[in-house]
């Protein structure tokens, strides 16, 4: 079964949380080999998923001067990015494994993680730099609680940001958000809560999805059950590489094949972006697939859209390869320019070139998404990364303003990953116009990487 820990501070509700998502199931006490009655299991469904969820009880133990410590940096939240002066951030991560309790780590050790908070201290930051630094393949999900009122501006909150994954409100008493909260947590996350990549293979009918899928898997495919609660428009595909590296296909031609040939025209477009959209949602790189000979069409962009918009990697499939006669190098750049042109809202995702019908470089798509994935999932350091943002200033400085203001940047951070997102500490977000956001995104690209996914830079104003 897959296994989710509750992870957070004593105090912000992870019993209640733990009894809202096991429901009316009594908990029950493990006898494991090394497992104590610290560790509260209790088994529940969700759909047609049964999952296990691990109270870990009081995670953190501090001693008294290590309690003193935190106090220290509780207080000194005016100082550095994120409130605590570098130097003692990284002596307190140093300290973690005495503060972080046994029996917390072994519950982390297997499974996919809830980290639980209910504001922001000190402690938080300390957890959630030890999962970051420890557990980048784990399925790990900042879950904000006792969010019941709307209060959804504070979500946005740069606090929560800080801790490197993107926030979702949530509360266990009402059940607010609980929903979304498992749909996250256990989709194509596997008994350990490590999470297997998924890769949407979308486009418009009859550019070769399903051909790409069959030459990828071929006929004997695992087929593993879309997340319960989503309409099944979608079947998930297991498939494992050469090297071994899981991946879950989520095809979205399967379904038509048997379903709705009923409605014609216009509607069957409609329901085909639909349902790429709601493939695009559950994925983490898509499959964008074109036919060499058609054109690029207002159904495609938007799909390209929606990915951007998504925060999905994303490689562009060029199938049917076969099909444009006397192929040279210039044909390649004729193709390139069109797609590059009429997607140039995907101008960072790399282009495969492939025919599904004749298996030819059918395999580049996965290696492909493979590192766009990773790219996703990057974070650039701090120091790499605030060099990058210097020189480009250096570069070409923000435009001044009529009144002679001038936009300053004190200081840039990367605040999550998939999609990676940068915020940048300003004197006045207002003097940075959109033009010169674009500069410095396409510098980061130029001098930090990124291909295949999108970007995010939040700009920030500090008084
Ligand atoms: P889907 O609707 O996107 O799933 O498209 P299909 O995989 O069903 O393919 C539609 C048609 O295009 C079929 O007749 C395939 O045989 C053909 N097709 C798919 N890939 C290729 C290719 O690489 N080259 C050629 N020549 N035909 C292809």
């Amino acid at each position: 079964l897959p296994r989710v820990a509750i992870i957070g501070r004593p105090n912000v509700g992870k019993s209640a949380l733990f009894n809202r998502l096991v429901g009316g199931n009594r908990a029950i006490v493990v006898d494991e080999p090394g497992v104590t009655r610290d560790r509260l299991y209790g088994r529940s469904y969700w759909g047609d998923r049964e999952f296990m969820v691990i109270d870990t009880g009081g995670v953190i133990t501090l001693s008294k001067s290590q309690a003193g410590v935190m106090e220290e940096l509780a207080i000194t939240t005016t100082v550095g990015m994120d409130g605590i002066p570098l130097a003692s951030r990284e002596a307190a991560i140093a300290r973690m494994p005495s503060m972080i309790e046994k029996q917390a780590v072994a519950a982390v050790d297997e499974a996919a993680v809830i980290l639980f908070i209910d504001g922001l201290v000190a402690a938080d930051i300390e957890i959630a730099d030890w999962l970051r630094r420890n557990y980048s393949d784990k399925r790990i999900i900042l879950a904000v609680n006792k969010c019941e009122s709307p209060r959804k501006g504070q979500m946005q909150a740069l606090d929560f940001w800080s801790l490197g994954f993107s926030p979702l409100p949530i509360s266990a008493i009402t059940g607010t958000g609980t929903g979304e909260l498992l749909d996250m947590e256990l989709d194509g996350v596997e008994e350990d809560g490590n999470y297997i990549p998924a890769i949407a293979i979308v486009g418009r009918p009859n550019v070769g999805k399903s051909s790409i899928l069959n030459a990828l898997v071929g006929e004997d495919r695992t087929i593993v059950s879309p997340v319960s609660g989503t309409t099944r428009d979608a079947i998930d595909t297991e498939f494992t590489t050469e090297d071994g590296q899981k991946y879950k296909l989520i095809d979205t031609a399967g379904i038509r094949r048997r379903a709705a040939v009923a409605s014609a025209g216009s509607t069957t477009e409609t329901l085909s972006v639909k349902r790429a959209f709601r493939a695009i949602r559950r994925s983490d790189v898509v499959a964008l697939v074109v036919e060499a000979m058609a054109c690029i069409t207002e159904q495609d962009y938007k799909i390209a859209e929606r990915i951007e918009k998504e925060g999905k990697a994303c490689v562009i499939v060029v199938n049917k390869w076969d099909t444009i006669p006397n192929k040279n190098h210039q044909s390649t750049t004729y193709y390139e320019q069109d797609v590059r042109e009429k997607l140039r809202i995907l101008d960072w995702a790399p282009i495969v070139y492939c025919s599904a019908t004749h298996g030819s470089s059918v395999d580049k798509i996965i290696s492909a998404a493979a590192l766009v994935e990773k790219e996703r999932s990057r974070r650039l350091g701090t120091s790499i990364l605030n060099q990058v943002v210097r020189e480009a200033i250096a570069f070409k400085p923000p435009p001044r303003t009529r009144g002679g203001k001038r936009g300053r940047v004190y200081y840039t951070t990367q605040a999550a990953i998939r999609p990676p997102t940068f915020v940048f500490f300003v004197n006045d977000a207002k003097l940075f116009p959109e033009t010169y956001r674009r500069y410095m995104e396409k510098k980061l690209r130029s001098d930090a990487g990124f291909p295949g996914t999108p970007i995010r830079l939040l700009w920030r104003s500090r008084k």
